[in-house]
This record gives C-alpha cells, sequence and structure tokens, in this order.
C-alpha cells in the first residue's frame, strides 16, 4: 500500500462516547516538522468539552459494560485491539512520521510493536493477577480485592505520541477504568485514529474518550476536573511538578514518567565496538527525543580519544533526511521551539569551557524543516549545562572520568535518576556500578531493553511511580478488604 492511499484529516476534534465531536474552539495547525507545513487542523477542546468527555468516560465507569465484563472478556477486547493496529500498522505509521519526524523505520519497528504488544501484554496480566486471603487470625477470612478507580486524566508527550500514550491507554483500562486522553498539541494526528480503531476493534463507546488542546487550556481542564480519579502523566518536568500540584487540589493521586539526563557509562573493559554502537544508538536514535536517552556519555580517561573519535566520525556519518525514506537515521526534531531550545545549549556550550566535537548547526538542504546537525561536545566537568539539563534533541555530551567511583560520582551528580547504562566485560566493575546507580534501571551491555514486567520509572526528578503490570494495578485500582467471620462469634451485647 502506498502512503498516499492514506487520508489525512482536515480537521480533528475531540472523540466522546465512540463518536467523533468537533467542538467550537481554537482551530490550530498540526504542522510537518520535516517541511514544516501544515498537513491538518485540530479544534481545541475548552473546558465544556472537555466536561462532556469526562462525563462520557464517568457514564461509561457507571452504567457501561466495561467495568462489569468479566476478565475473559476484557481480555478478548484487548487481544482484538492487538490485532487491530498491526493491521492498521502502516496507516497509523504513515500519521505518526508526518506529525511527528520520527524515522518510519522506528516507528514502524518499535512504536508500533509496542503500542500493540501494550495491549496483550495488559490482557496477559490481568489474566494471572490474583486477590490476597489472609486466614491468620483464627475464626475471620479477609480477601483483599482490587477494583477500578473510575476515570483517568492520561496526558501525553510528543516525542513517542503512539508507543506511550497507548500504555496509558493499555494499563488504565485493562483494570476496568475508563479515561480521558490528551495529546500533546503538537502531534494529535495519529492518536487520534488510534483511538478510532479502539472502538473498530471492539471497545464500548466512552471507555477511551480524546480531547484536543493545548496544556494550559485542555489539559489543565482535564487534570483539575472533579471526576478525575487517577492522573497519568508523561512529559517534561516542570510540567509535571505543575500537574501534581494540580491534581493534589483534589487528593487525586498522579504518576509521572519525567525527563532524564542518563549517564552511557563506557569503562576500557567493554566490549568497545558494542558500547559506541550503543552510545550512537542511545543518543541519536528517535531523533534524540526520549526520556531515556543515554546523553551524558562517560568515558574512561585511557580510551577517551580513541572512542571520541570513532564517535564522531560515525555521528557525523548519521544519513538526515525525510523521516519516511527507508534510508535516513535521523529525521527533524519534533518543532520548531524544540529545535531553537537544542542550538542554543550548542551555541552557549563553549563559553562553559566545552570544545564542540561534531554539529552544533541548522542541518542545511532541507528547506524550512526542524533539522539539526548530530552534536556532541566534550564537557570539562559534570557542571556545565549540556551535562545538567535535559536537551531533548541529537546532542551528546562527552564526559571523561579515571576511576570507577569517580564515574559514580558524575553519574549519581544529577537532578535526574531515570535510567544508566554501563559497559563493561569486568564483572566485579559491573557489579559496584549497578548496586551504586541511583537510577530507576540500569542496563548493563544493552542499549535500551525495556522489559515491561518490570518497573520502568526515575528516582528524583524523573518522576513519581513505576509503569509495569503489578504497578500499573497498584496504581489504576482501589484495594477493599473484606472480612468474613468463619463462624457466629460471640459478640458483646450492649443495652441488654
Ligand atoms: P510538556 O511536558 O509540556 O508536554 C507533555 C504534555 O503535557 C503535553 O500533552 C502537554 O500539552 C501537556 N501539558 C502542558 N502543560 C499542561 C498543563 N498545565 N496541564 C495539563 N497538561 C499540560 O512538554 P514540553 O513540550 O514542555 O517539553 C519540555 C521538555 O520536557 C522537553 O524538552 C523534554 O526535556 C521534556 N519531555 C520529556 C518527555 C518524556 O518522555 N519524559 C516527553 C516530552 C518532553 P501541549 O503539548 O499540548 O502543551
Amino acid at each position: 500500500m502506498s502512503t498516499t492511499d492514506f487520508k489525512v484529516p482536515v480537521c480533528i476534534g475531540s472523540f466522546i462516547d465512540g463518536q467523533p465531536h468537533l467542538g467550537t474552539g481554537t482551530r490550530l495547525p498540526i504542522l510537518n516538522p520535516a517541511t514544516d507545513h501544515t498537513v491538518s487542523e485540530f479544534s481545541e477542546a475548552q473546558a465544556d468539552e472537555v466536561g462532556l468527555a469526562v462525563t462520557g468516560s464517568r457514564r461509561a465507569f457507571e452504567q457501561g459494560p466495561w467495568p462489569r465484563m468479566s476478565v475473559d472478556e476484557r481480555q478478548a477486547v484487548l487481544r482484538s485491539i492487538h490485532q487491530v493496529l498491526l493491521q492498521n500498522a502502516p496507516e497509523l505509521a504513515y500519521l505518526e512520521c508526518l506529525n511527528t519526524g520520527i524515522v518510519m523505520r522506528e516507528i514502524e519497528q518499535r512504536h508500533l510493536r509496542r503500542a500493540a504488544l501494550n495491549f496483550s501484554f495488559f490482557a496477559d496480566y490481568i489474566g494471572q493477577s490474583s486477590d490476597a486471603v489472609y486466614r491468620q487470625t483464627q475464626g475471620y477470612t479477609t480477601t483483599v480485592m482490587r477494583e477500578p478507580v473510575g476515570v483517568a486524566a492520561l496526558i501525553a508527550p510528543w516525542n513517542a505520541p503512539l508507543a506511550l500514550s497507548s500504555m496509558q491507554i493499555a494499563s488504565s483500562i485493562a483494570f476496568g477504568n475508563t479515561c480521558v486522553v490528551k495529546p500533546s498539541e503538537q502531534s494529535p494526528l495519529a492518536v487520534a485514529r488510534m483511538i478510532e480503531l479502539l472502538c473498530e476493534a471492539g471497545l464500548p463507546p466512552g471507555v477511551v474518550n480524546l480531547v484536543n488542546g493545548r496544556g494550559p487550556v485542555t489539559g489543565q481542564a482535564l487534570v483539575t476536573h472533579p471526576e478525575i480519579n487517577r492522573v497519568s502523566f508523561t512529559g517534561g518536568t516542570e510540567t509535571g511538578r505543575h500537574i501534581m500540584a494540580s491534581a493534589a487540589q483534589n487528593l487525586v493521586p498522579c504518576t509521572l514518567e519525567l525527563g532524564g539526563k542518563s549517564a552511557n557509562i563506557i569503562f576500557a573493559s567493554a566490549d568497545l565496538d558494542r558500547a559506541l554502537d550503543g552510545a550512537l544508538l542511545g543518543i541519536f536514535s528517535n531523533n534524540g527525543q526520549q526520556c531515556l536517552a543515554g546523553s551524558r556519555i562517560l568515558v574512561e580517561r585511557c580510551i577517551l580519544d580513541d572512542f571520541m573519535a570513532r564517535f564522531v566520525a560515525r555521528a557525523r556519518a548519521l544519513r538526515l533526511g525525510d523521516p519516511m525514506a527507508d534510508c535516513t537515521e535521523l529525521g527533524p526534531l519534533a518543532s520548531r521551539a524544540q529545535m531553537n531550545r537544542v542550538l542554543q545549549f550548542a551555541q552557549q556550550a563553549p563559553a562553559e569551557g566545552c570544545t564542540l566535537l561534531a554539529g552544533g548547526q541548522p542541518a542545511g538542504g532541507f528547506g524550512s524543516g526542524y533539522y539539526v546537525q548530530p552534536t556532541a561536545v566534550l564537557a570539562p566537568d559534570n557542571r556545565c549545562s549540556v551535562a545538567r539539563q535535559e536537551i531533548f534533541g541529537p546532542f551528546a555530551t562527552l564526559l571523561s572520568f579515571d576511576t570507577e567511583d569517580e564515574a559514580l560520582a558524575i553519574a549519581n551528580d544529577s537532578e535526574f535518576g531515570l535510567v544508566s547504562y554501563v559497559w563493561s566485560d569486568h564483572l566485579p566493575t559491573v557489579t559496584l556500578m549497578t548496586e551504586g546507580l541511583r537510577t530507576g534501571v540500569v542496563w548493563v551491555n544493552t542499549p535500551m531493553m525495556r522489559e515491561l514486567r518490570a518497573p520502568f520509572g526515575g528516582f528524583k526528578n524523573s518522576g513519581v511511580g513505576r509503569q509495569s503490570g503489578t504497578a500499573c494495578e497498584t496504581f489504576f485500582t482501589e484495594e477493599k478488604a473484606i472480612t468474613v467471620p468463619t463462624r457466629a462469634h460471640p459478640l458483646r451485647r450492649l443495652g441488654v
């Protein structure tokens, strides 16, 4: 099928109770970052429209079949969604690529497989989870059941819209909840189509509703709506702080999956060819825009010169281009603002003593597209802005260290603590590092391996809460303890 077979909607609005809903809100453009051209537009949901979506989700929760279905029935729908997403992968990939500039090959091979897997993973999970029973107190049996919490607000970012929003959706609805999704204003196109497909796959109307609009308008109205029971947010740390404070007014629990400035630590004892491949993938895949990017590359001093030369040569050789093209390795950044932000870091780095090793300029030959050259700097120490702030682009900061303790100290000297990477074939080094690193995930001799069964989330300013089967079950369900006596115990009689 050719990409021209896919229809790009003229305007997208909300999706409420299984129906498109085009409100009267401000119309805002949806851009193609590879060209800066407008490819569609969306209608921004104001507070009243957000209210309709939340009410629809509440109705589906209170009166609809979804929370009352047997686990078998819910599993069947989740597995059907898995199939339908894969069947429609070419269309979803096209829309995602058009609107985000993420390289098509990565969307097809990583994002869409992951989006489909999220639903089948939670289908499997709910088929195996069990209630707890306590019988230690003689004469009583206490069963702890888990019930869905109600309506979840899901706020999704722009750097991997399908993969990340599908995780939020699957992990909330699998346990019988309903939800309202708000994608980023920058990247609503593919998520809107995915949510239509959920209904086509058999999800009852109203279980997943969609609103579109800017964070401070639509997102804020959603997070503060009194009928919301949980907020799941993926995005920047500052926004996360604000969202948590807003949700706290209604005593609504949040999970926050935030940013990172992850250390990718390369020892001389590593397989250096693999470490080099891993370091390049860690910072340049997904156009450098990923929370788990290995953006601080710490290299043992005795191999620094050699590693740096090879890293820079490969970075310069990266194939920039049309994200739809098969040969492209690096596409445009998601927005002009993000491009300018990345370039500003490159411009300021020398004043802080950094050596620019590669890139640092807009990439020529792409018209008005938001392309940045693959960039690498050598920082004198970990105090520079490029070693401390999340840049969120194809921008590697290299640092050197002499000892394991120094590597640990540099890696942990960060406001963030999402993931870290260790490259070494020396077991005592690996053990020391994995025990000492203050991050939610440590990857050893592998660039990224997301094990959905294991918790994912950050220490420190990288987040609150975790994502995994059990972590999501805990977050998206309420516990209820039911105590039943096993015989008629004598009761103290009052007023006799
Ligand atoms: P945001 O954190 O603003 O975007 C994430 C989501 O939050 C978007 O849907 C956004 O909507 C929404 N949002 C913004 N403000 C509010 C609000 N007041 N109430 C409810 N929702 C809101 O990302 P930025 O564009 O500001 O990115 C800044 C930095 O965050 C990046 O440079 C990067 O460092 C980091 N980031 C990290 C991500 C991750 O995966 N951990 C993902 C994205 C960004 P809208 O976009 O429509 O305004």
